[in-house]
């Protein structure tokens, strides 16, 4: 069930307080509706709102990245999506909507920015609209000094004192109405601001292995960068694969090919800390950020992890038969004997890819760039 409390607060401290009927009564069409004309930040609140009202979706990042794209037209395939699972009779579900984003390869994260951005501009108007009002209420102060100035000067006391307490009582009223609304306003802003975040935390993670995934690690690796240049601290980058892992979801399954990749996952992030930062790059490869370490240091380090790896007797606890040696191969390169963070990952890369026609279960350090 969508919670309808969350999403009354969220017109409400938008400023919105009267409901659009039109909308109320399309709902449907409006649901699958991808008009691509450009459309007031709060009109596209509305109706994300109204979305989640009709399909009583539960309220998470998700949800909120997916109604952003219909509507705003930003991933234009939702439409067809949509209008198919309505005209079969299917709900739109929050399971359905989580299923079409994978299989969408949706980019989270770059929706959650945009729709907090809007958020933000809308909040920022209603934050206007709060100084406006106040504004207003300083008007009645100033209309109440004039009516006491008055009521000194004048004889006419009965119709003046009449005429103060009724400004007097409007001016109260929308004082504390604003008041109430603003306070309403800090609250929901906060709660939809850490729902955001998680979802923006949640699309940078893997979630098979629970590291970061790639994007994340793309992040960091531009961060490191600019640190480490700065400070000239040395930062190599690694990637690492596992060796003949095709093998293992042929002979094992799937399930036991995860498990596989899960452990190996595990067995790297034991090295990583604040100085060591390790993501799946994809499938089953791993990248390693080393800052303060060489080459040889990173490769040194690396090389114990694949080493007790290798001397394990995994066992597939499904069907009790040994797995066999777990390896992986690796490639590393000092990020700063290249001329940019791809380029060294490119050659840590052709260094797996050597390591790999040396025999596997081992690491090598990419070659430097012959000087220009
Ligand atoms: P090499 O030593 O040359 O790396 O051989 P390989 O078999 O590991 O390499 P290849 O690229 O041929 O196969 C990689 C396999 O990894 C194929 C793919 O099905 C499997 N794989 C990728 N991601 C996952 C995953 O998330 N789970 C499972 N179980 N398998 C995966
Ligand atoms: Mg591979
Ligand atoms: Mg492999």
């Amino acid at each position: 069930m969508a919670d309808p409390n969350l999403l009354d607060r969220f017109r409400g401290w938008l400023g919105y307080t009267a409901r659009d009927e039109a909308l109320e009564q399309n709902g449907s069409n409006l649901s699958a509706s991808g008009n691509h004309q450009p459309r007031a930040a709060l009109s596209v609140i509305d109706e994300i709102t109204e979305f989640h009202r009709i399909h009583e979706l539960n309220v998470t990042g998700e949800s909120l990245a997916f109604a952003f794209d219909l509507i705003t037209g930003s991933d234009m395939r939702l439409t067809g999506l949509v209008n198919r699972r309505l005209r079969d009779e299917m709900p739109i579900d929050n399971e359905w909507i989580e299923t079409v984003r994978i299989n969408n390869g949706a980019d989270d994260s770059r929706s959650i920015t945009k729709l907090r951005e809007r958020l933000e501009k809308s909040i920022l108007d209603f934050s206007q609209t709060t100084r406006d009002a106040r504004s207003a209420t300083s008007d009645y102060q100033t209309a109440l000094q004039g009516h006491v100035d008055e009521l000194s000067a004048v004889n006419k006391a009965g119709e003046v004192i009449t005429e103060l307490a009724n400004v007097a009582k409007a001016m109260l009223d929308r004082t504390r109405d604003i008041e109430d609304r603003m306070a309403r306003s800090e609250r929901e802003t906060r709660q939809l601001q850490r729902r955001l975040d998680e979802a923006r935390r949640s699309a940078e993670i893997d979630h098979l292995t629970g590291l970061p995934n790639r994007r994340a690690f793309e992040s960091v690796l531009e961060k490191e960068y600019a640190e480490a240049r700065r400070s000239r601290d040395a930062l190599c980058v690694a990637f690492c694969d596992i060796d003949k892992f095709k093998a293992i979801n042929d002979l094992h399954g799937h399930d036991a090919g995860d498990r596989v990749l899960k452990l190996v996952a595990k067995t790297l992030a034991e090295i990583s800390d604040d100085r060591c930062h390790v993501a799946r790059h994809g499938g089953e490869e791993f990248v390693v950020l080393f800052r303060g370490k060489t080459a040889r240091e990173a490769r040194e380090q690396l090389d114990q992890t694949r080493e007790s790896l290798a001397s394990r007797h995994l066992v597939n606890r499904a069907t009790d038969t040994p797995f066999g040696t777990v390896s992986f191969s690796a490639g590393v390169a000092d990020v700063f004997a290249f001329s940019s963070p791809r380029e060294a990952l490119k050659a840590a890369d052709e260094a797996l890819y050597e390591a790999k026609a040396r025999g596997r279960n081992r690491i090598e350090i990419a070659t430097l760039p012959r000087a220009a």
